[in-house]
C-alpha cells in the first residue's frame, strides 16, 4: 500500500498553529514545496523508515494530492526546518499567512 518514507509519531495532541493563533480564522495558509532532503536529515542507508516528531495535523488538504495528510513537523533531532509533511505523497511544505508572515514560527 503506502511506502512512506517517513514513520509519524504523535505524542503531543496540542495543535500550536491552532491553539496560539491569534489571526482571524479565515486567514489562509499559503503553503510552499520544500525539497525533502533540504529540511530532514536522510541517513545514507534508506532501508528504515524516517522517525519524526508530529506536533499535530492541519485541517488544510495537501496542496499535491488534496488529502488532509498534513503533519506539523517541528525542529527535531533529525529535522532542520521546521516544515509541514504530506504522510501520503511524502511532500513538505513551508506555510505563511497571506500577509508574508511564517506561520511556523512559534
Ligand atoms: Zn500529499
Amino acid at each position: 500500500m503506502n511506502d512512506s518514507l517517513f514513520s509519524i509519531q504523535s505524542s503531543n495532541p496540542t495543535h500550536p498553529l491552532q491553539g496560539r493563533r491569534r489571526a482571524a480564522p479565515c486567514e489562509a495558509l499559503l503553503l510552499t514545496e520544500l525539497n525533502p532532503h533540504a529540511v530532514v536529515d536522510h541517513p545514507a542507508s534508506r532501508a528504515e523508515a524516517i522517525e519524526l516528531q508530529s506536533f499535530g495535523t492541519l485541517r488544510e488538504p495537501c496542496p499535491k494530492c488534496q488529502k488532509p495528510s498534513l503533519h506539523l513537523i517541528l525542529r527535531q533531532d533529525n529535522v532542520r526546518i521546521a516544515h509541514l509533511l504530506c504522510i501520503d505523497c511524502n511532500s513538505c511544505y513551508d506555510a505563511h499567512y497571506a500577509g508574508g508572515a511564517p506561520a511556523l514560527t512559534i
